[in-house]
């Protein structure tokens, strides 16, 4: 089993709250499509033959690629790739860039689970954040989907607005609620480093975000997903049953799985690699090897490995050079950190038993024996071999992670 992750890096406008990596421009698709072409042919044996379960186009703005564009890819990914019949794809969209036509061909193309970033049904909230839709429109693309076929849908909303009340806040989800939907994710809002709405709150002109506010629409949000028969899966995503995003889940899992397009992650069972986060140096690299190929009637992309892909320095003394695929060999230590971060998530938490087996006695027996104080102080619990935590201890995970990772 594995998985393929995209990344689309453009949108059409900068969100406020915003610390991914896109560019609010599309100058530079057309470049940068002819490099994520060379590179999902290029590295076609990362994966070593492992059937795909799940493809997931995410962003910046997927939704921004043209039917036709997206028809391409998915056919060199099927072309090059075992693609199981019944892969979850997934498809980011932002609601500006949706219309019934545009739904209804994602749908022809095979891409059955939809990630619609709405973030809030109000107007004060959405000016906010600055996004391009309206209270309207987010509905509309609801029904939008709905009548195009799709029965996958996640949306995502964001808490812990100073624009909104409890009250608003209530709404929201019984909106989300009322249109039945399989799937929620729901993040707090947080400030990043580089994000406009940082600086904005910096000089006062829009008002801070108050951690009490997050706290409240977090107990609200977990009450009312459960009365409502969702499941709490992992710390910001709601599920009906067996509804779970397989991709993400995937992740937590160690499944390997693959990333193509700038700032993409990528990880085989045993190594880390991350693609630079520059459009411009990731269409340099894979450009070149993508004339490379064409140079070739038989290209042997194993003889034109990862380092190839390293851009030469230039001329350019300021130039901070930095390789376009970075990898880390993760060692055993490593393995234990990142499985018991990613498992304390999730509602299927640390599995001390799996752990015995397939890290060794020396991690199970630490982790267990860290995790007593943890436990009698309520803020970890264990079920049989399980480790956990509940809907209350999972905002405080951090604190707790760190006190289970390896010394
Ligand atoms: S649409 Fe998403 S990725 Fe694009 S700027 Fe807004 S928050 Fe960032």
């Amino acid at each position: 089993m594995a998985g393929i992750y995209i990344h689309i890096p453009f949108c059409n406008s900068k969100c406020a709250y915003c610390g991914f990596y896109s560019l609010p421009s599309l100058k530079l698709k057309e470049r940068f499509l002819e490099a994520l072409k060379a590179e999902i042919v290029t590295r076609k044996d990362y994966l070593q033959g492992d059937a795909v379960n799940t493809i997931y186009f995410g962003g910046g703005t997927p939704s921004l690629l043209s039917l036709k564009e997206i028809g391409e890819l998915l056919h060199l990914i099927n072309a090059h790739y075992p693609v199981a019949s019944n892969a979850e794809i997934t498809l980011e969209a932002n609601p500006d860039t949706l219309s019934l036509e545009y739904l209804e061909g994602l749908h022809q193309l095979g891409v059955n689970r939809l990630s619609i970033g709405i973030q809030s049904f109000f107007d004060n909230d959405l000016k906010y954040l600055s996004r391009r839709h309206d209270s309207h429109h987010a509905q509309q693309c609801l029904d939008w989907a709905k009548l195009a076929g799709f029965e996958n849908i996640s949306i995502d909303l964001i808490y812990g607005l100073p624009s909104s009340k409890a009250e608003q806040w209530n709404k929201n989800l019984d909106i989300f609620f009322a249109y039945s939907l399989p799937h929620l994710s729901a993040y707090a809002l947080t400030l990043e480093p580089n994000a406009i709405l940082t600086k904005q709150i910096e000089l006062g002109k829009v008002p801070p975000i108050n951690e009490d506010d997050a706290l409240r629409d977090y107990e609200i949000l977990c009450q009312r997903a459960a009365e409502n028969g969702y499941l709490h899966y992992e710390i910001s995503n709601f599920c009906k049953s067996g509804m779970h995003s397989k991709h993400n889940a995937s992740y937590w899992f160690g499944t390997p799985y693959i990333g193509f397009g700038p700032s993409a992650h990528s990880f085989d069972g045993g190594s880390r690699q991350w693609n630079v986060s520059s459009v411009e140096r990731y269409c340099e690299a894979f450009s070149a090897a993508s004339r490379h190929c064409e140079e070739r009637s038989n290209p042997d992309t194993e003889a034109y490995g990862l380092d190839c892909f390293v851009v030469p320095p230039r001329n350019d003394a300021k130039r901070v050079q930095e390789p376009v695929i970075e990898k880390e060999q993760l060692s055993p230590e490593q393995h234990y950190d990142e499985y018991v971060m990613l498992r304390l998530r999730t509602h299927w938490g640390i599995d001390l038993k799996w752990m015995k087996r397939e890290m060794g006695e020396r991690f199970s027996a630490y982790c267990e024996q860290h995790a007593q104080p943890l436990i009698a102080e309520g803020r970890l619990s264990q079920t049989r071999e399980f480790l956990y935590l509940t809907d209350e201890q999972m905002l405080f995970t951090d604190g707790v992670t760190e006190e289970l990772f390896w010394e």
